[in-house]
């Protein structure tokens, strides 16, 4: 294995020698080389080292991350780089919003006929289900069960009223 395969992206790209104090060994590891050369394409190698020095030690992780991320989005459309996500991303937050916005339309629309055909159905109910209460002397003479009596009901509605 060649000594420049352990280098860090960075000095792997300069062609430096790169020991164990080397700044950019935890930002730009060696296994992210593809990455920062597309990073380099982007910035350059000394706007790079400019760019991460330039923010405090403990975001230049963030920064080289972001740098890497850059570099690759460029890679892959070299014509709009990042602005192409972006607007990507826009137009899919805008097009959920107005998918948000119908389906809680819909919904609305739909509560309000539940709530209308609900009243109407308690208002219906309200004037069916009103039965007399069993009459105290049905228990107590033992003419027979329950279902007799509603059997009596309906064979002879008059009688409602006499109870
Ligand atoms: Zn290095």
């Amino acid at each position: 294995m060649p000594a420049t395969s352990k280098a860090c992206a960075s000095c792997r790209y300069q062609r430096k020698r790169c020991d164990g104090g080397c700044q950019y060994a935890d930002l730009f590891p060696a296994s992210r080389f593809d990455e920062f050369q597309n990073a380099q394409r982007l910035f350059g190698v000394n706007n790079i080292h400019n760019i991460v020095n330039s923010v405090e030690p403990e975001l230049r992780k963030q920064a080289a991350e972001s740098i890497l991320v850059e570099g690759n989005i460029r890679k892959g459309d070299p014509v709009h780089g990042c602005l192409g996500v972006t607007r990507r991303l826009k137009w899919e937050i805008d097009f959920c919003s107005k998918q948000l916005e119908d389906v809680n339309r819909r919904l609305s629309v739909l509560r309000q006929w539940d709530r209308e055909s609900q009243s109407q159905r308690q208002g219906f109910n309200g004037a069916v289900v009103e039965l007399p209460p069993l009459p105290p002397s049905y228990f107590s003479n033992g003419a027979g069960s329950v279902g007799s009596f509603y059997g009596q009901i309906r064979s002879n509605p008059v009688s409602l009223d006499v109870i």
